[in-house]
């Protein structure tokens, strides 16, 4: 007999996805961003305290050069990671508590 294995699928929460996307990115203020995940998806979820709105130039500089480094050059970055509950830990690794 055969049998179809099904996994549980992780959907996106399109609903909150699109309100981040439609907001400003944190650093430029410019309209049309990507919700940048703090923690990798897969660990957390689309929860609004993992997202953090960013724009196309923005989220790339953040890939290149992690979430630490964007902490301590834009301002504004430390601040919508404590606003959403994160500080940085041991080794720099973002923390929630
Ligand atoms: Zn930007």
């Amino acid at each position: 007999m055969v049998t179809m294995t099904t996994y549980p699928r992780r959907l996106h929460d399109l609903e909150l996805l699109d309100k981040c996307s439609r907001e400003r990115c944190v650093i430029c203020l410019k309209l049309g961003c990507f919700p940048v995940y703090v923690r990798p998806r897969a660990e957390l979820g689309d929860e609004n305290f993992n997202l953090i709105p960013l724009c196309y130039q923005h989220s790339n500089e953040k890939k290149l050069v992690g979430w630490r480094t964007m902490a301590k050059k834009y301002l504004n970055v430390m601040f919508a990671l404590e606003t959403r509950g994160w500080r940085f830990g041991r080794g720099s690794k973002l923390v929630r508590d």
